[in-house]
């Protein structure tokens, strides 16, 4: 097998969380010697519903990248909670969150990635990896690596998290998504919906429908979220669920996403875990943004782990635990734990509702009052 260079960082996976990694290792310490291997070519195919939140805004804004983006998307700024024939409004006039394509956005991080100098090989597959010498042995389609240090950022279906984490703490979520041409109804309205209803049928978790844009014509992208989070209950039967909902479903495609648990290990030496190979949201099952953070965290643990010349990564689970992203998953981990176990139970999740619809008031009120501030400020 042909042996290719040895590098100081190979990063296995060249999606959010990979990229992320690799400019933020750039801009850190553009010295050190990072290449990023993906499988695929961009744009690639990605199941997704795009959904870009606060925190993936912020993410981009730590990569210096702009806001808005300059690709397609759709603002949403008036999100539908429901649940039976009640329902809950977040409204917020700056964007609750905005649809990307991602396929586009992804493409769109990879083209930013290169521009940055970021040396990234598309069409080349890890196949296997081991310890060796200190370092790492990877077999590739195109040859054999012997990196000090490995970023797995392979994704929910990537198999390099099996070095690090425990079957115990592996909880994988169950998507189900089609993207289907629509009127734009949605799209103009500004609108998304999250239906939680069929939590009575054992589902844990919710149906979506958001707006989208793909090759500048409206689509409508919808799809089914189960976190899966009590294993043991009975698991709802998705695919009915999703034809009662919408019977002009057509046949979904599926896909598995990997969870945080706050209980896992992030890192082994020489190795650390990035975006959904170390765990996405479990509430709702946002991917993206964690992924941008993830990798402004790994790329910090890299830099100090070269200038100690120490790889054994063991400040890489505090240093995301207590971060602003490790927070955020730590209250979504504790929401999804408990709420989704209890939500099948109609008294429970009643009172469940009643918080949701409190904090969306307190939410919407506090923007109201920042759009007030705003509005008196520039007044004077
Ligand atoms: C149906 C669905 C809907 C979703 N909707 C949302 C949403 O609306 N908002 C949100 O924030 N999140 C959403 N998510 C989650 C989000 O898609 C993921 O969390 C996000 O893609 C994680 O980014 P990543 O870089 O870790 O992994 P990925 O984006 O999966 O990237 C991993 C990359 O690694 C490459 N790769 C894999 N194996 C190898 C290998 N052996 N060698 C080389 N390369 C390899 C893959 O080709 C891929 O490009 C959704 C997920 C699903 C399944």
């Amino acid at each position: 097998m042909t042996v290719r260079d040895s590098c100081d960082v190979l990063i296995i996976g060249g999606g959010p969380a990979g990229l992320s990694t690799a400019m933020h290792l750039q801009r850190l310490a553009p010295d050190l010697q990072v290449r990023v291997l993906e499988k695929a070519h961009h744009p690639r195919p990605k199941l997704c519903g795009g959904g870009l939140t606060a925190l993936a805004k912020q993410g981009l804004a730590r990569l210096a990248l702009p806001w808005p983006l300059p690709l397609p998307h759709v603002p949403v700024y008036t999100v539908h909670f429901r649940y039976s024939d009640d329902e809950v409004l977040l409204r917020n006039p700056e964007g609750v969150f905005a649809v990307v394509h991602r396929p586009e956005f992804d493409a769109y991080l990879a083209a930013e990635a290169r521009r940055r100098d970021v040396r990234l090989e598309e069409g080349v597959a890890v196949q296997r990896l081991w310890p060796e010498g200190g370092g790492w042995r990877v077999e590739t389609t195109q040859g054999v690596w012997h990196p000090r240090v490995i970023v797995a950022a392979d994704g929910s279906r990537g198999t390099t998290r099996n070095w690090v984490i425990s079957r115990r703490h592996h909880a994988v979520a169950r998507l189900l998504e089609a993207v289907t041409p629509s009127d734009g109804a949605l799209a103009q309205a500004e609108t998304a919906i999250f239906d939680f209803s069929a939590v009575r049928q054992g589902l844990q978790g919710y149906l979506w429908t958001f707006p989208s844009q793909v090759d500048a014509a409206f689509h409508c992208n919808r799809g089914v979220y189960d976190a899966r989070v009590a294993r043991r209950a009975p698991k709802a039967r998705l695919v009915p669920l999703l034809k009662a909902a919408f019977p002009d479903f057509p046949a979904p495609e599926g896909y598995p996403l990997h969870l945080f648990s706050p209980f896992q290990r992030l890192a082994r030496p020489g190795m650390l875990l990035v975006g959904d190979a170390a765990g996405a949201d479990p509430l709702f099952g946002e991917g993206i943004g964690p992924a941008l953070a993830y990798g402004e965290i790994a790329a910090q643990s890299i830099v100090a782990a070269f200038r100690r010349r120490d790889f054994r990564f063991r400040d890489y689970r505090p240093r995301v635990l207590v971060s602003p992203l490790g927070r955020y998953l730590i209250r979504r981990w504790m929401a999804a734990w408990v709420g989704y176990r209890l939500a099948r139970y109609p008294v429970p999740m009643r009172i469940i509702w009643s918080i949701a619809h409190g904090l969306a008031a307190l939410s919407n009120y506090a923007t109201a009052r920042r759009e007030q501030t705003h509005a008196n400020s520039s007044h004077q």
